[in-house]
């Protein structure tokens, strides 16, 4: 039997990253196959905080049991900067060409480029019950961005034992190794082991 999860994520990349990565027997659902159109909160300054409440506030009004993903990107060098605030990093509009340039510009001069994907990943089940799954990858800042792949910080984030950017590495190496891959993979072998959940 297939199993439908609904995806509470307004990220059409991320929608479209996930859904590369359910095995058989999982069938995605995104929020425009539910006509969702509400703005998500996520008021929190940490990615657990947030990804478990954007769960919640589309399981409150649907209803459906639900996952939501909150990630962002760390940087030693600024503090662990941009981190939750990666998506609005240079301003309201979250530009990726904006964000990038502004953590290109602080970090000019900075011989420490490592920082690290991260990704926390909610679910809330049939019975309220709430289930968090992280993930991580390492690697450097780039000196300019390279690459169209992806979407957000990928075209300057060069993952730790590459020497390109998930801008300009396959997909399917990014679906592997990425942050939000491995919180998957987590999540994943957590409803096979509880099938009925
Ligand atoms: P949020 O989780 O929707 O609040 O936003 C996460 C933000 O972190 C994105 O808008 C990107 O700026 C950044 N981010 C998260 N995951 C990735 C990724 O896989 N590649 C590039 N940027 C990412």
């Amino acid at each position: 039997m297939i199993k439908e999860i609904l995806f509470a994520s307004q990220n059409n990349h991320k929608v479209e990253e996930i859904s590369l990565l359910l095995p058989d027997g999982y069938s995605l659902l995104g929020l425009r196959d539910i006509n969702w159109t509400m703005e998500i909160p996520e008021p929190f300054e940490t990615y657990e905080e947030n990804a478990k409440a954007k769960a919640y506030f589309v399981f409150d009004r649907t209803g459906l049991n639900c996952f939501a993903d909150d990630s962002g990107l760390e940087i030693d060098a600024l503090d662990g900067r941009p981190g939750v605030f990666s998506a609005r990093y240079g301003g309201l509009e979250r530009d990726s060409n904006i964000n990038m340039q502004k953590v290109l510009s602080e970090l000019e001069n900075e011989p420490n480029r490592s920082a690290r994907f991260h990704s926390v990943i909610a679910y809330i089940d049939e019975e309220k019950e709430m289930h968090v799954f992280e993930g991580k990858v390492e690697g450097t800042i780039a000196p300019a961005p390279a690459g169209h792949g992806g979407f957000g910080y990928d075209p300057i984030f060069i993952p730790l034992g590459f020497d390109q950017t998930f801008g300009q590495l396959p997909e399917s190496l990014k679906n592997k190794i990425s942050h939000r891959a491995l919180a998957m993979e987590k999540f994943i072998s957590f409803l096979e082991m509880n099938k009925s959940v």
